[in-house]
């Protein structure tokens, strides 16, 4: 990357494509910021937005850096009879153009290849995987020996029937949906709705509401590679393992449907992407197969430190202990002598006090309200 300094009074830049950009009269930024500005204009969208979780931040940083870039020249000239809005317009038609043709191809693809059997089988081996995968987390540190021995013939059988699936599956990429998208483009969808549509809306509700520990655990998550992603829901694949899914755009179940009787009947299992393990619903359900001793407490420790930053519930907050006051002095029922020299007594000692009948017919002296 060449900067060089004119020997006149413009700026002159060279950027890594060879294209040299001369500052216009009047501009401030400096080479270093055009490069920046320049570098970013190639840039991924998720590597760019990332951390762009504020309000209106997006448009700032547009304009800030078109504020950039109309401060250098790299000399390119407009044709003769250049016509902007023409151009533009022209831009857009040849995009909408290119998306009708893409939505044909994906519906002749769908329609040769999209097989309903198959594509329930690949996500039956998605859950099966991370049943397993779970099953190795419970085993980093099992509760109990029982536990560990149920979780380690868990994991054993789920392995063994995943290898069976994938076999008679082949490619899980190789299977479309029913609109013709391939696992790898529907990952690439769901990385940008997990940034734009949970991780941004995250942080704004985590920063309004003070919660700086799992604010800060959040935007310390680095961008997830699109390759880590489930094609099935918006959260990164590993999640499944750990019991977690993130489907933002299902909605609530039909009312009156099966789905929702379903729903109403096994919490979570709505919720869940289908990619998921099932382990949640098999422990709230109590089924046989609910591993021995295992509760919320052992789930949030089992957790990446990310993910329990961010998931797992807040320890319940220590007991305050209740103090009541208490009186300056008790007096016991008995006697009238004895009574009446103990209150003699305590009007010594404490000539300011209140009495009142207290507990047992016995008598409290308290400070004076
Ligand atoms: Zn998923």
């Amino acid at each position: 990357m060449a900067v060089n300094l004119a020997k006149t009074d413009a700026f002159t830049v060279q950027a890594p494509n060879g294209v040299l950009w001369t500052r216009k009269p009047g501009g401030r930024s400096s080479a270093g910021d055009l490069l920046r500005e320049l570098a970013d204009l190639v840039k991924d969208h998720i590597e760019r937005e990332w951390d762009w979780w504020e309000d209106g931040r997006r448009d700032k940083e547009h304009e800030r850096q078109w504020a950039v870039l109309a401060e250098w020249d790299n000399g390119a000239k407009d044709p003769p009879g250049f016509d902007p809005d023409a151009a533009a317009t022209a831009c857009m038609e040849d995009f909408d153009r290119r998306m009708e043709e893409q939505r044909r191809e994906r519906k002749a693809l769908a329609a040769e290849r999209y097989d309903k059997e198959r594509e329930s089988m690949r996500l039956r081996m998605l859950a099966v995987e991370a049943d397993a995968a779970f099953f190795g987390h419970v085993l980093e540190r099992p509760a109990t020996t029982v536990q560990r021995d149920k979780a380690e013939q868990r994991m054993e059988q789920q392995r063994a029937v995943a290898v069976t699936m994938r076999e008679q599956l082949g490619d899980p990429e190789a299977v479309v949906d029913r609109y013709g998208f391939f696992p790898e483009q529907r990952r690439e969808m769901n990385l940008s709705s997990h940034m734009s549509v949970w991780r941004h809306p995250m942080l704004r509700g985590l920063h309004e509401s003070k919660q700086r520990k799992r604010f800060n655990a959040l935007l310390a998550m680095r961008p997830v590679n699109s390759a880590a992603m489930c094609s099935e829901c918006q959260a990164p694949s590993h999640w499944h393992s750990y019991a977690l899914s993130l489907c933002l755009f299902r909605g609530q179940p039909e009312p009156g449907s099966q789905a929702e009787t379903i729903a109403r009947l096994m919490p979570g299992w709505w919720d869940r992407c289908f990619a998921c393990t099932a382990y949640q619903i098999e422990h709230v359900w109590g089924a046989s197969s609910a591993l021995p001793d295992f509760d919320g407490e052992q789930w949030a420790a089992m957790l990446p430190p990310t993910l329990k930053a961010i998931f797992a519930p807040d320890p319940p907050k220590p007991r305050q202990p209740v103090v009541r006051p208490k009186p300056l002095a008790v007096i016991k029922a008995g006697a009238i002598e004895e009574v009446m020299a103990k209150l003699a007594e305590a009007k010594a000692q404490f000539p300011d006090a209140v009495v009142r009948s207290g507990r047992h017919g016995s008598w409290e002296l308290w400070p004076p309200a």
